[in-house]
């Protein structure tokens, strides 16, 4: 059973905007980089706040007591992204248009939410 995600796209084909079931494939999570935890949210520990923490602090942190169930992944270390290379070229160029457009469109709303709109 082939792996496949539903991705909304406009279809220069179909000159309409269609949802299709298109191949996926797994790769490993960037977020997490296939450990399925981190521990980001603490951010860099700097000298300073180094010298604030127990032994036994120190010892859980880099022994990763402290790391959160990635959210890219849900723990698997692994997400489904659409498979490009398995598409022919026309939808390719299609899916690929749909992507851009979908991230500048999120760029554009987090720079709305940062100045408070
Ligand atoms: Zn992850």
């Amino acid at each position: 059973m082939p792996n496949t995600l539903a991705f909304s796209f406009y279809s220069n084909e179909f000159d309409d905007f269609i949802t299709a079931d298109l191949p996926a494939k797994w790769e490993i999570c960037s977020n997490c980089e296939g450990e399925g935890k981190h521990s980001q949210h603490l951010g860099a520990i700097t000298e300073s706040e180094r010298a604030d923490w127990s032994d036994e602090e120190l010892s859980s942190y880099f022994a990763g007591h402290y790391n959160i169930t990635c959210e890219c992944c849900k723990g698997s270390g692994k997400v489904l992204v659409l498979d490009l290379d398995a598409l022919d070229a026309d939808e390719r160029k299609d899916v690929q248009d749909q992507l851009k457009e979908n991230e500048d469109y999120a760029r554009a709303r987090e720079a709305e939410i940062r100045m408070g709109y």
